[in-house]
C-alpha cells in the first residue's frame, strides 16, 4: 500500500473525482474540467473518505486496503448516481461505512433506496457483495483518527456541509450551498482557518439572480467566504452542465489568484 508521508507527518491527499453539478456532461466541450458529478476523495494513511458518490466515484484510484468511507451531503441524484457502479461493491466483505442525516424521507439508507432500488434500479446497495453499513451524520464524529464536523447548508430539501480535520489540517466541503450576505458568517465561521475550501460556485451573477432558491452561489460569493474564514486554498466546484471549458477558464481568470482555481476532474491536492 502507498504511504502518504512527508517528512515524519502524515498527509491527505485529495483527488477530485467529479467536479461537475446537476448531471453529468460529455463531449468537446467539457473534457478540461470534466463532465463526472461530484466526488472527491481523501485518502490518508489509513482511510480512503469519498466527499459524496456522483459520477465521478466509477473512476476512484486503487486505494488499497484503506478504510472505505463515504460522506452524503444529500441525496440529489447527481451526488449519489456513481454509488452503483463503485468498483468496491464488488468486493466480497468489503465494508463501505456511509454517512448522511436522517431527513423527514427516512434515514441515509432510506433516501439512498428511493433512488438505488427497483424500478429505478435492479437491486439496493445491500445486495451488493461489499459489507455496506450506514450511519447518522452527527454534528461531530470520527472515522478513525479523523475528525468529522458537520453543518447544515442552505439548499432546497437541505444538505450537509462537511469539514474534515486530521493531523491540525482541515478540508471545507461545501457543495450546494446558496450564499446569502446575512448568513454568510455561519459557513465562514465553520470554515475558519481551513487549509482547503470546495465551494458550490455553479453560477455567474447575472445567472444567480435569474436562479434565486436554486441553492447555489456565484464566484464573487465565494471569495468572501474564502476571505471571511481565512482559508488558505480554493476550490469551486459543482459546475453548471452548461458552462464550457471557455466559460470556466475565462471565469477563472476574472478570479486572478494563485490559491484560488475551479476544480479539475483528475486533480489531486495534497496538504
Ligand atoms: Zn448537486
Ligand atoms: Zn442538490
Amino acid at each position: 500500500m502507498e504511504k502518504i508521508i512527508e517528512g515524519e507527518y502524515y498527509l491527505m491527499k485529495i483527488t477530485i473525482l467529479g467536479a461537475r453539478g446537476s448531471v453529468p456532461t460529455s463531449g468537446a466541450k467539457t473534457q478540461v474540467f470534466g463532465g463526472s458529478t461530484s466526488c472527491v476523495l481523501i485518502e490518508t494513511d489509513d482511510n480512503a473518505i469519498y466527499l459524496d458518490a456522483g459520477s465521478g466515484i466509477i473512476q476512484t484510484p486503487d486505494i488499497g486496503d484503506r478504510q472505505i468511507s463515504i460522506l452524503i451531503t444529500h441525496p440529489h441524484f447527481d451526488h449519489l448516481i456513481g454509488l452503483p457502479f463503485f468498483p468496491y461493491n464488488t468486493a466480497p466483505g468489503r465494508r463501505i461505512d456511509v454517512y448522511g442525516k436522517s431527513r423527514s424521507e427516512g434515514t441515509i439508507k432510506e433516501q439512498l433506496e428511493r433512488l438505488i432500488s427497483p424500478p429505478l434500479w435492479p437491486c439496493t446497495l445491500s445486495e451488493y457483495k461489499a459489507d455496506y453499513c450506514f450511519h447518522e451524520a452527527e454534528a461531530r464524529f470520527s472515522i478513525g483518527n479523523i475528525d468529522v464536523e458537520t453543518a447544515e447548508s442552505r439548499h432546497p430539501g437541505s444538505s450537509l456541509i462537511y469539514r474534515i480535520s486530521f493531523d491540525g489540517k482541515s478540508i471545507v466541503y461545501a457543495t450546494d450551498y446558496e450564499y446569502a450576505e446575512d448568513e454568510s458568517s455561519k459557513l465562514s465561521d465553520f470554515a475558519k482557518g481551513a487549509n482547503l475550501i470546495l465551494l458550490d460556485a455553479q453560477y455567474t451573477d447575472e445567472e444567480f439572480a435569474a436562479r434565486k432558491g436554486f441553492g447555489h452561489s456565484t464566484v464573487k460569493q465565494g471569495l468572501r467566504i474564502m476571505q471571511d474564514a481565512q482559508a488558505k486554498i480554493m476550490r469551486f466546484v459543482h459546475h453548471d452542465p452548461r458552462h464550457t471549458d471557455e466559460m470556466l477558464k475565462k471565469m477563472e481568470d476574472e478570479v486572478k489568484s494563485d490559491s484560488v482555481a475551479f476544480a479539475r476532474e483528475g486533480e489531486v491536492i495534497v496538504l
